[in-house]
This record gives C-alpha cells, structure tokens and sequence, in this order.
C-alpha cells in the first residue's frame, strides 16, 4: 500500500505537534510547516530519529509566497497530497480600543487568509485522487469573551470557509471539514484545578490528543461521506448551561 502524503500547518508546537506525532506513527508521509524555525528542526530531528517520514519547512502561512513554495517543495518529492491539516494561528488578543489595523491584517492573514491560500495549493495536488482538508476552527467562533474580536473572525470565517470549500471541491472528491477545539491543555496538564475540569461535561480539560484523533477520522477514506461538517470537540463545554441555584 502506498503512503499516504500528509502536510500540517503550525505543526512545530502544542495541537499540531500532536498531529505530526500522530500522523507520523500511522506510517504516513508528513510535511509540516511552521514559523518556529527552532522547534520544527528539534521536531524533525525527533522524529527522522524514531524511523518516522517527517519534514519540517520553514514557512510563514501569513505569506502566499512562501506557501506557494512549500507545496512546491512537496509537488517536487509527491505527485499527490492526500491530507491538509490547516492549524496553524495566532491566539492573540487585543483590546478593542488599541487593535490598529496592522494588529487586525497580521491576525487575519495568519488565521484565515492562510487557510484559504493553503487550501487552493493543496487542492491542485489533490484534485486528481482526491483528498481531505480539515481547518481548526475554536468553539470561539460561537462564543467571546470581551476584546477577542479579531481571533473569533478568523474562527468563524473558517468555519464559513469549510463549507463553502466543501461545495466547490466535492466535483474532485476532495472533501473539507472543520474541527472546533475548546479548552485543549498544550502545556503542563498536572497543573490544572479542579474546577477548570469541573466546567467540562467529560470532567476534564481536553488533550492535544483528542483534536488528532478526531483529524484522523474525518481523514480517513472510510468516512467520505462526510463533508462540509464543523465537529466540535470540547467536552460538552459550550452545551452547559450556566445556572446559579
Ligand atoms: P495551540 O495551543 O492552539 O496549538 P500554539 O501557539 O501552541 O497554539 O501553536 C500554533 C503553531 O502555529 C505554532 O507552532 C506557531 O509557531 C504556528 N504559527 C503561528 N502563526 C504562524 C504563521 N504565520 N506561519 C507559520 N506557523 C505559524
């Protein structure tokens, strides 16, 4: 069976290091690209270590440039790309009273523009076969908390952005989902409170674990009628109602 070619945005920390593992010890062929030049070398290294097919590209995905050249890069060593995780983002937050425009357009262009531009480079290399593009969204898309308007834009237009992808590329059997973490713990999980766990239905705070296992199934082939869909993973967190007795 041939490897499947697998490319990851923002994959040298917290999620999407976790979907470079995970992808990774499936047996698949993963390219990933990130901004952190320091931490995908240390990742790569890891992973070529432990017999892994693992390359990092030092790219920024606020720059149509550099992600027109990273899917040439992949083009030069695949004929094909089967799967596009589009993680990488910002989480940054700015007062609404202090965001200039630069502060907006860098924000955009990280968390959204680049899902976009990503989008249509992997779709030429899998508009032959076909494939899967999942975009991680956030439960922010629904809900805020004040002065996180820029961030919850990117999220939402993501979310849009899916299932509008999913309409134009159906035709080429590629198909385009979403998934919107909520509280996913990337740093140290021992030090949490109880009551940060508490505020879940599943009674924890979720993992970076739990976002990849739900980028492989609406990877894998098996489940191709899928398409156009938001899967929200956040412990039942945003299904709680907030109710004083
Ligand atoms: P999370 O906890 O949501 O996973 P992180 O900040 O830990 O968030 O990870 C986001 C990843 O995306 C980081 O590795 C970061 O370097 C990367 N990233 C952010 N912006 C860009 C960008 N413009 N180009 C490439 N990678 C980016």
């Amino acid at each position: 069976m041939t490897k499947r070619v697998v490319c990851i945005t923002g994959g040298a920390n917290g999620i999407g290091e976790s979907l470079v593992e995970h992808f990774a010890k499936l047996g698949d062929v993963v390219h990933f690209f990130d901004k952190d030049r320091e931490a995908g070398v240390r990742l790569e290294g890891e992973q070529v270590k432990r017999g892994s097919s693992v390359v990092f590209h030092h790219i920024d995905v606020s720059s149509p440039e550099e992600i027109k050249n990273g899917f040439q890069a992949i083009r030069r060593n695949h004929e094909f790309l089967d799967v596009l995780v589009n993680n990488a983002g910002v989480s940054k937050f700015k007062s609404f009273w202090e965001m200039t425009p630069e502060d907006w357009n860098s924000i955009i262009s990280a968390n959204l523009s680049s899902v976009f531009h990503c989008s249509r480079e992997a779709a030429g290399l899998m508009k032959d076969k076909g494939g899967a593009i999942i975009n991680i969204a956030s439960t922010r898309a629904q809900m805020s908390e004040p002065h996180t308007e820029a961030y919850s834009a990117t999220k939402g237009g993501i979310s849009s952005l899916t299932h509008s992808l999913a309409i134009t590329l159906g035709e080429y059997g590629i198909r385009v989902n979403s998934i919107s973490p909520g509280w996913i713990e990337t740093g140290d999980y021992s030090a949490l409170r109880e009551i940060d766990h508490s505020q879940h239905p599943s009674g924890r705070v979720g993992k970076p674990e739990d976002i990849a296992r739900a980028c492989r199934f609406l990877a894998d082939l098996e489940n191709d009628f899928i398409t156009g869909e938001n899967l929200v993973i956040d412990g039942g967190m945003t299904r709680k109602m907030i109710y004083e007795h």
